[in-house]
């Protein structure tokens, strides 16, 4: 082949077809570029009455365009939300939406959730007008029923009560005190529909409080009820208690582990604000989280018991200030009662239930945690050695340790609280046979639970003398608002401050 025939055919064939493949593999290039993504997460699988969708959207290449969230069922489409991005392009964008799904004109059941979105970025072939993510989706706009069967009729700041309700199509029962949330839980015959909360009205919400019952299903669909019930205000003590510095060198250590030791005395001070407040409000979080440990069914029948021979030095919901070198430095609440007797006195369970937490528990030192069930736990504080073990089933009475100073405490003594989901209450109610019956069996008579045996009619005398006779201190009648103290003693000081 001579040198310009080789030359002819190189530039008509060879050239050519290497601009073809160069524009081609361009081409070929700009395709393979992916088109947007969509999340959604956590992928719904309900659209109810009022339902949140947040769908995060991810371009490769030339920002983001446009959106189009859809509902498909059948041969109808429902456009539900549509958005242009304008602006300087970005690759992410964020789309929150509140679906109403009774207003869009579908029907309950299935339909498909579509999205479709644009980049700014040029294909040779259009992959932008299929969905970038299908979704099967169930449509349900059918609230769950609710019904409030029987609850506490009279309820004190400071203390407890019962809601029984009945719900068809609920995935979650509760009752709502203000921000708080109790769970009820399924009792009774299954095809009876019954829930039961045992619930607790914080010491500081006012009678104004809205007790509300609330169903929900899996869809998010809510049903509210409000609870009629009676709330007596309560007055609650306040005190004063001096800090000493030598308390402070001896106990801040124990308490602030990390401080690897001895604190200068110029930051005991600081030191104690650490404890007084972050740790304390640890703990109310710690006993919140335990809560989640609870048996859905009552452990524990008949009173509460009260150590033997024990004195109240310091009682529920007291509000203390706290005075060091002549100054108030402090403010808090005190959450239990503050039993003493004897040194390294032994400590009875006070129901029988289940251990949830056994070991050191910040400004409560070593404690125990009993569950009782229903969200129904009683704490043991301070205590010098503990006996019993997290999980281990205990009967009332039982030996869970002997009493200490461990912890935030200023001498040997037991704090003893009682709990409805984390939340204290005062121990007076739980103590008190009459007030179980009057309080917590009425509503579970009326709604014909038999869930726990001393509180039915036909048992509910023989339950109550000997609880009376164990009690130490007796309350006395909740009716009267100023009743949180039923004998302080006078000797020395030994609450944990
Ligand atoms: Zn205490």
């Amino acid at each position: 082949m001579s040198r310009s025939t080789f030359r002819f055919w190189f530039s008509i064939i060879v050239i050519p077809t290497f601009l073809v493949i160069a524009v081609l593999a361009y081409f070929a290039w700009r395709q393979s570029v992916p088109g947007v993504r969509a999340i959604i997460d956590p992928a719904p699988r309900w659209i109810a009455v009022k339902t949140p969708l947040t769908v995060d959207l991810i371009a490769v290449r030339g920002g983001l365009r446009s959106v189009e969230i859809r509902l498909k069922q059948g041969s109808a489409r429902v456009v539900l939300a549509q958005q242009v991005f304008t602006g300087p392009p970005s690759n992410t964008q964020r789309v929150g939406i509140q679906v109403a799904g009774g207003t869009l004109g579908l029907r309950e059941g299935s339909a498909t959730l579509d999205v479709l979105a644009r980049d700014g970025f040029w294909r040779p072939i259009r992959v932008d007008d299929r969905p970038v993510l299908t979704l099967p989706i169930t449509l349900d706009f059918s609230p769950p029923s609710l019904e409030v069967v029987a609850a506490t009729r009279y309820w004190a700041q400071g203390g407890g009560g019962l809601v029984v309700m009945r719900s068809k199509g609920a995935s979650r029962v509760a009752v709502g005190v203000g921000r708080l949330a109790f769970p009820a839980y399924a009792a009774g015959p299954p095809d009876g529909n019954l829930y039961v909360a045992l619930v607790a009205l914080p010491w500081d919400n006012t009678s104004g409080t809205p007790i509300t019952g609330m169903a929900q299903d899996e869809a998010g669909n809510t049903t509210t009820r409000n609870v009629a019930v009676e709330i007596k205000p309560r007055r609650f003590k306040t005190d004063v208690i001096d800090i000493k510095e030598d308390f402070l060198e001896r106990k801040l250590p124990e308490l602030l582990p990390e401080r690897g030791g001895a604190i200068p005395r110029t930051e005991l001070l600081g030191a104690f604000l650490t404890v007084n407040r972050d740790r304390r409000k640890q703990a109310e979080e710690m006993k919140r989280a335990l809560a989640s440990k609870t048996q859905p069914r009552p452990l524990w029948d008949g009173a509460f018991m009260q150590p033997r021979n024990t004195k109240v030095f310091s009682n529920f919901a007291e509000t203390r200030t706290y005075r060091y070198q002549g100054r108030d430095v402090d403010t808090q609440i005190h959450f239990g009662y503050d039993l003493a007797a004897v040194r390294h006195a032994p400590v009875p369970a006070a129901n029988s239930g289940t251990v949830v937490f056994a070991g050191p528990l910040l400004i409560y030192g070593n404690a125990v945690v009993l569950d009782h069930g229903l969200g129904l736990q009683t704490l043991y504080g301070h205590l010098s050695t503990i006996g019993v073990k997290e999980g281990e089933q205990i009967e009332k009475g039982q030996e869970l340790g002997r009493t200490g100073d461990t912890g935030l405490a200023l001498g040997d003594h037991l704090h003893y609280e009682v709990l409805i989901q984390g939340v204290s209450v005062t121990p007076l109610e739980w103590w008190d046979a009459r007030w179980i019956r009057d309080h917590i069996g009425r509503p579970l008579r009326e709604a014909s639970l038999p869930l726990v045996q001393s509180i039915m009619p036909e048992s509910a005398h023989d339950q109550a003398p000997p609880s009376r006779r164990r009690r130490a201190v007796p309350p006395r009648s909740q009716s009267s608002p100023s009743s949180q103290s039923p004998s302080r003693s006078t000797a020395p000081r030994v609450e944990s401050p």
